[in-house]
């Protein structure tokens, strides 16, 4: 590790003591743009990178509400508007029971990148609460939705800070907060993304990150003069990301195998077809039940449970050519990695933020395999809900071919850019510097232009 790297994540830890997953983040980014600093002491001078670092603005609230026995609940409520240097702050809303300050922090300084790479104006920033939609009944999911806005309205607007959804964040949930935003401030604007279409949202943008994920992989597959055709494919999760990850996996012509929640996965070897995945999104969006159920449907399904001790994840130990991780962070540990390896999988495009561990991540780049980290891979995400502000601004709506277009051509500009900076500073095909680089460098200028601020 340079001098520079070591320095400066001394004094993240210091100053950040609980928040692992925000350290390991920023050590990333630092150990790639380590090659820069060396190249261009400029940034180093200005304290760019150090700069970066610290949020714009951190608000934290109380959630208070009732539930629907009659029970107050207090729930914590976050926004991290990390920076602002090339637009408004962008970036999704988590409601987890595991959301706190530092895993808020950690995927408001990824956005940072994330959207940069996106060739669109939009600075960084992520949000959400410790609140567990799961089990909860619509009525209380709408009162919490209504709560959690009537603190956060006064901190967001179409031209300051637009969220959008991220795990336990829907169209419902947006639906809900929508509603409540345009009650309080007697204005309808593109506050949010993700909304219906009836009312704002943009084609594509439901499926956008999922297929943005695949879209990357058949980039990345480009370089080998391969194609996603006859891919076996390991994703998980079976959410917004894992579902559209499927159903573009399948158009493409390859074929999907497995998908999980956090009880357990299913492995279907016949292939995860467009009918079966009908069933997993009606199961997942609307019934809101469990991935074992596709077990119990289809024949030849095996299910394995999660909820063990083991110090790896099974889902990751099957044959295949391709990987999606969709579900969360660190969900592919470094032995898990070397199970990928040795079942023949040599693509990994992280539909989820972070999902790789360091050690993981160490395995992919030594073994030279076509590794997509997330904030490059999932960005077609937050890109297409840079169209639907665009669309907003101009109050029209763009054709499902006209979005699905410009999400593949972001797709293939942010692989450029990994590829382009991989090579220029001297470690091709490494996507992970490519992609911390590629990022910091539109942000990193914009804040010299701009002065200390
Ligand atoms: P989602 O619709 O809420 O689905 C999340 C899926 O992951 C569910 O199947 C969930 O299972 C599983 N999961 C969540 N936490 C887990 C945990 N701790 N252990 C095991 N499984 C877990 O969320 P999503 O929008 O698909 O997001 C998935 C990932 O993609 C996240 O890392 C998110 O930050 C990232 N991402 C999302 C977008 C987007 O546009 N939605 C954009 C970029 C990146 P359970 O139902 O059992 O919890």
């Amino acid at each position: 590790m340079s001098n520079y790297v070591a320095d400066l994540m001394a004094e993240v830890k210091a100053k950040n003591p609980a928040q692992p997953e925000f350290i390991q983040a920023v050590q990333e980014v630092a150990e790639s743009l380590a090659l820069v600093m060396d190249k261009y002491p400029v940034y180093r001078k200005m304290k760019v990178l150090e700069r970066i670092i610290e949020p714009e603005r951190v608000i934290m609230f109380r959630i208070p509400w009732v539930d629907d026995k009659g029970e107050v609940r207090v729930n914590r409520g976050f926004r991290i508007q990390m920076n602002s240097a090339i637009g408004p702050y962008k970036g999704g809303l988590r409601f987890h029971p595991t959301v706190n300050l530092g895993i808020l922090k950690f995927l408001a300084f990824e956005q940072v990148f994330k959207n940069a790479l996106t060739t669109l104006p939009m600075g960084g920033g992520k949000g959400g609460t410790d609140f567990d939609p799961k089990g909860k009944s619509e009525n209380e999911v709408m009162h919490f939705c209504q709560v959690f806005m009537s603190e956060l309205f006064r901190h967001i607007g179409s031209d300051t800070d637009v969220p959008a959804g991220d795990i336990g964040v829907g169209g419902r949930e947006i639906g809900y907060m929508f509603g409540q935003y345009k009650k309080l401030r007697n204005e309808f604007t593109g506050v949010l993304t993700g909304k219906g279409l009836k009312w704002g949202g943009s084609l594509i943008r439901p499926e956008a990150t999922g297929y943005g994920a695949t879209y990357f992989a058949a980039e990345m597959l480009g370089t080998r003069k391969q194609t996603m055709e006859g891919k076996i494919c390991l994703v998980s999760g079976s959410g917004n990301v894992a579902q559209y990850t499927v159903e573009k996996i399948n158009q493409l012509g390859g074929k999907a195998v497995t998908l999980s929640d956090s009880n357990g996965y299913i492995l279907d070897e016949a292939g995860i077809t467009a009918e079966k995945l009908a069933f997993v999104m009606d199961l997942k969006n609307n019934r809101r039940g469990r991935i074992k159920e596709y077990a119990d449907k289809y024949k030849g399904v095996q299910y394995f449970s999660l909820e063990g001790k083991l110090d790896y994840n099974p889902l990751w130990n099957h044959k295949a050519h391709c990987a999606f991780p969709s579900a969360t962070q660190n969900e592919i540990n470094g032995k898990d990695a070397q199970n990928l390896i040795k079942n023949g999988v040599y693509v990994v495009s992280e539909g989820a933020n972070m999902p790789s561990t360091p050690e993981a991540v160490e395995v992919f780049v030594k073994e030279k395999i076509l590794f997509g980290p997330g904030k490059a891979a999932n960005a077609g995400g937050v890109a297409t809900s840079g169209l639907e502000m665009s669309q907003n601004s101009q109050r029209l709506s763009w054709t499902r071919e006209e979005v699905d277009r410009k999400l593949h051509d972001i797709m293939k500009a942010i692989h450029k850019t990994c590829v382009d900076n991989a090579e220029h500073f001297g470690t091709p095909g490494n996507y992970v510097n490519g992609a911390n680089i590629g990022g910091f460098l539109k942000v990193a200028d914009s804040m010299l232009d701009q002065g200390v601020v």
